[in-house]
């Protein structure tokens, strides 16, 4: 049904770089066979699922959305693909997304955009606009995103799904293309909390490849999602996060889920996060210092695109220059600029230095809010879904899509968008729900109630 689906639509939304129909029906089938022969299967077994293209699949090309790796084969599987294969999950295929996770827009992307489902005229989000958008479309009941400053929760909360990042830690990045690797972390994308859940409790848990891993057992997830109770649960409002800036619709539809929660049996209260206000200026500081430092590897030699300077000597310094020119995108190249850049001797600590200074304000601030309340919630994105070109030349006003989102990253905690439902201009709307580190269990479980 997902193949027929994706026949009829993919040509309009574009969710797909590559797809992989025989080993997806391959693996259906064997589903299939087990469960006629009476094995006890996990609970998504035979569920298919679209997977992100920075996250290496063995023998199916890998790009992340770049010229730089295009064609390439990866010889192995990330650890999360591994847990998906054991667990039945048939993989449609690998999903767009901005080049190297880098953006908010899935503009960025070498091989062109993804559209909007609820308007072809749109962005989907990013950097995973790819995988939300085969959710949003039907193409796919699931799919993995990963999510650096908020690349899992912005594309959902702009297509109307849900998508969720787990504490840092909490799911292995051994295998996923690392973009900045304190703050990368992959995560489900759904149509349901509860999908997502059980999606997580898949994914998760320890892995002696990463050495970030952490060691906690995985579950209670899908339990806290069908709990629907809030009794006693506080829900803490960022001031921070919604005011001035958020689109009026947004802040209409987050009010109304807040009264949801209230209703409910929630306790709402207030919270300051003072520090939150320079969370993105330490973002790009500390996003593009490691993201130059881990595509350093890409130069020419090791894997990937090789491009001999067309005139000159060929040695290796110009031949890495003229594969990197040709095979990074615009966007890369100013993160590549800027992190060379702030982590040069002489700006080490004016820039790099104090954005790990303001890195741990933002933690303090976390551990101050969380003393008063068990979540917190903001708007997902300060905007519906917006137009093609938009924000493309202006990458400030770029950036400033993951204004709610970047503080969870930074600080390592798991964040939960949902839909909230609709602006008034006719577009979804994103309800994110923080909790504290290794707290997963407590978004499912507000998050399970709003829907
Ligand atoms: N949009 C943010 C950025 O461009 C977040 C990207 C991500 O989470 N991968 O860096």
């Amino acid at each position: 049904a997902h193949l027929d689906r994706m026949a009829a639509v993919e040509g309009a939304v574009g969710a797909f770089l590559h797809t992989n129909t025989e080993e997806a029906l391959a693996a259906a089938a064997e589903v299939d066979a087990r469960r006629s022969a009476g094995e006890d299967l996990p609970e998504l077994a035979g569920v298919p699922i679209a997977v992100k293209d920075v996250v290496v699949t063995k023998g199916q090309v890998t790009t992340a959305a770049s010229k730089i790796l295009e064609g390439w084969v990866p010889p192995y599987d990330a650890t999360l693909v591994r847990k998906l294969r054991e667990a039945g999950l048939p993989i449609l295929g690998k999903t767009n997304m901005d080049e190297f996770a880098m953006g908010s827009s899935t503009e960025h992307s070498a091989f062109g955009p993804t559209r909007n489902p609820w308007d072809l005229e749109r962005i989907p989000g990013g950097s995973g606009g790819g995988s939300a958008a085969a959710v949003a479309a039907f193409e796919a009941p699931l799919a993995i995103g990963t999510d650096t400053g908020g690349s899992i929760r912005q594309p959902a909360a702009v297509t109307g799904t849900v998508g969720a990042k787990p504490t840092y830690g909490g799911v292995s990045r051994y295998g996923l293309i690392a973009m900045a690797s304190s703050l990368d972390q992959a995560g489900p994308v759904s149509r349901t909390v509860l999908d997502s859940a059980l999606l997580h409790e898949v994914i998760g848990g320890h892995d002696p490849l990463d050495s970030t891993s952490l060691t906690d057992p995985v579950g209670g997830l899908a339990e806290a999602a069908r709990s629907r109770d809030l009794a006693g649960v506080r829900v803490g409002i960022v001031s921070e996060l919604g005011g001035e800036g958020y689109q009026p619709g947004v802040r209409a539809s987050f009010e109304h889920a807040v009264e949801l929660l209230r209703s409910a049996g929630a306790e709402i209260v207030e919270v300051s996060c003072p520090s939150f206000d320079y969370a993105l200026a330490a973002y790009y500081l500390i996003m593009p210092a490691e993201a130059s430092s881990n595509l350093a590897k890409f130069d020419g030699m090791r894997f990937g695109l090789r491009v001999e300077p067309e005139s000159g000597p060929v040695t290796a310094e110009t031949v890495m220059a003229a594969t990197r020119g040709a095979g990074f995108g615009d966007e890369v190249k100013r993160r590549i600029i800027l992190g060379t850049h702030a982590l040069s001797a002489g700006y080490y600590d004016a820039y790099y230095g104090s954005a790990q200074k303001v890195r741990t304000l933002i933690q303090r601030d976390f551990a101050a809010a969380f003393a008063d309340a068990d979540v917190l919630v903001s708007p997902t994105s300060p905007t519906t879904a917006f137009r093609f070109g938009e924000k493309l030349d202006d990458p400030l006003a770029m950036y400033l899509n993951d204004i709610a989102t970047i503080p969870a990253n930074l600080a390592g905690v798991p964040g939960l968008s949902l839909p909230s439902g609709l602006s008034d201009d006719g577009l979804p709307v994103g309800f994110q729900i923080l909790a504290p580190a290794r707290e997963d269990a407590r978004m499912y479980r507000v998050g399970g109630v709003l829907e």
